[in-house]
């Protein structure tokens, strides 16, 4: 008998989510980071709505709304402040509510840890390092040592085991777990330092843009909300310029004087970051898996790197919980990758390209873009594209698409749902009791569309049903109602 079901190495945002997840649905989790505690540091500042989603369906809402602020416009500039392209982030979108929220991801690590504290089961291994991982047939073994965060080394002691039926690397972009796997860690190419700044206002009434990138070839920059109040700038560090430099306080006000004094202001961070782009090739072997930042790097530019992170371990939460539970084989687990790399590929591609066009330094391209988009040529955009791969049904013309939110009467989906499979009917299909008993068997939850969003997707593409996946993607659909068996077939047997 293993110590726990799950060991997840990296305590950061996509170990947290995922250790709630496996908590809530009943496993043993234990988690490992070489840190004691989060430190505060400039990381993510933007998720969107279907991110938003999850924490509602963790029952996060409140508390994350408290720190959230939603997202208005997005606004190119030129070097002299003409406008060259406007988004409009405010409209609603297919979850209800704007497409995207800003906030401070350490404040969000806080929520999470608050409520892990609730989870007196979780095994904490923090403060140790994860030396080691390998998989033992019939599970797998961590070694661990004490890290002394002060110095930043692990203890000569000698190291202690932790065995699991599966480890799952959430341990960021230099993953021991990647490595243990064996996976190509591809390079996009592009690599960028940046000074990343962030700020509390104290003056009132800053003369600032809501969200926008200074397309200023002297200097790219990007100016972002980083939460409800504080403040986030991106400066690109230019070639031959001395990093160290330009983060120390007095460089970072001579670049902030555009828009703020020391008198207006606290410095909270300003680090340059070296920005990568990478994709693992290979999220498994066998007990081992690996999620997030070890996963994948996107440029910030995507404004996805978070929400991609959180995608993972939503999706892998609920295959590892069937395998956990012996509801389906571990050959399950074979679906995350073709469902998630791609994914995020077309991501990492989409934003390289308005990577390309904003961070332009020569003066010549720069006004040729200029000039292209003050004609109204529209810029290429970061959106997340459907799922075209994993388990999803073969040629169904709905499968894999992001499926909407919406009430049901009084009740929101989601809670209805839990993180079930749910079978969205058109109003009038009627399922007989002997398919009642095969969805509750299936753990699917039946619900008729009457009105809103989940009526208005029926509608359009035509289809009498949709069965969605618990991490709210259509696995599928019928034309009519006598075509449910079927469907229900291919699900009973994709899920093995
Ligand atoms: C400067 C910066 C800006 C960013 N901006 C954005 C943004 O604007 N929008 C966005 O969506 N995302 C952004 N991101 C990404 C975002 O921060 C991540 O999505 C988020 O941190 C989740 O990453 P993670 O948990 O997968 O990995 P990480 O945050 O890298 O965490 C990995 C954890 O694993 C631990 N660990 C690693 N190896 C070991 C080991 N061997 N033993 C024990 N512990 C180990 C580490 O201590 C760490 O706690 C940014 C990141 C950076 C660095």
């Amino acid at each position: 008998m293993t110590e726990v079901d799950v060991a997840i190495i990296g305590y950061d945002l996509t170990g947290k989510v995922l250790a709630e997840q496996l908590l809530s649905a009943g496993h043993r989790v234990a988690v490992v980071d070489r840190y004691a505690e989060a430190r505060p540091r400039s990381r993510a500042v933007e998720y969107d709505h279907e991110i938003k989603r999850m924490f509602y369906a963790m029952g996060l809402a409140d508390e994350v709304d408290k720190i959230s602020r939603p997202m208005g416009h997005f606004t190119w500039y030129s070097a002299t402040w003409q406008v060259l392209h406007d988004f409009d982030e405010s409209r609603p979108s297919i979850s209800g509510g704007p497409s995207g929220f800003f906030l401070d991801q350490h404040a969000l690590e806080r929520i999470l840890e608050d409520r892990l504290t609730r989870h007196e089961h979780l095994v904490r291994r923090l403060g140790f390092e994860a030396l080691a991982v390998e998989e033992r047939g019939d599970h797998a073994e961590i070694t661990l040592a004490p890290f002394d965060q002060d110095a930043a080394t692990t203890s000569a002691e000698k190291p202690r085991l932790l065995t699991a039926r599966f480890v799952v690397g959430a341990d960021g972009a230099a993953s021991i777990t990647r490595a243990a796997i064996g996976s190509e860690w591809r390079d996009f190419g592009g690599d960028q330092d940046w000074l990343v700044v962030d700020v509390e206002p104290t003056a009132p009434n800053l003369d600032l843009p809501d969200a926008a990138q200074w397309c200023n070839p002297a200097r790219p920059t990007r100016l972002l909300p980083a939460g409800v109040k504080n403040r986030r700038w991106e400066f690109m560090v230019l070639p031959g310029e001395n990093p160290e430099g330009l983060a120390r306080p007095e460089a970072v006000w001579r670049l902030l004087s555009d828009w703020m004094t020391p008198d207006d202001g606290v410095l909270l961070q300003h680090d340059v970051h070296t920005f990568q782009t990478r994709l693992a090739r290979g999220w498994r072997r066998g007990r081992l898996l690996i999620a997030g930042q070890a996963a994948h790097l996107l440029p910030p530019v995507s404004g996805q790197g978070m929400s991609s992170d959180l995608r993972d371990v939503w999706m892998l939460s609920w295959l590892l919980d069937r395998v956990l539970k012996g509801t389906s084989p571990d050959t399950l687990l074979d679906s995350y990758e073709p469902a998630r790399a791609p994914h995020v590929e077309a991501l990492i591609q989409a934003s390289l390209k308005v990577d390309e066009l904003l961070c332009m330094t020569d003066p010549a391209s720069a006004a040729g873009r200029d000039a292209s988009l003050l004609r109204g040529e529209r810029p290429p955009q970061v959106k997340p594209p459907d799922l075209s791969g994993g388990l999803l049904r073969d040629k169904d013309p709905v499968a894999g698409r992001l499926m909407p939110h919406d009430k049901v009467g009084a009740h929101r989906l989601d809670d209805l749902t839990g993180r079930a499979f749910a079978l969205l009917l058109r109003p009038g299909a009627q399922i007989i009791p002997a398919q009642e008993k095969r969805l509750a068997a299936l753990g699917v939850v039946p619900i008729t569309a009457h009105e809103g969003r989940l009526a208005a997707v029926l509608a359009e593409t035509g289809r009498a049903a949709i069965l969605v996946r618990p991490d709210f993607y259509a696995y599928g659909s019928a034309s009519d109602i006598v075509a449910l068996p079927s469907l229900l077939d291919d699900l009973e047997a994709a899920l093995g």
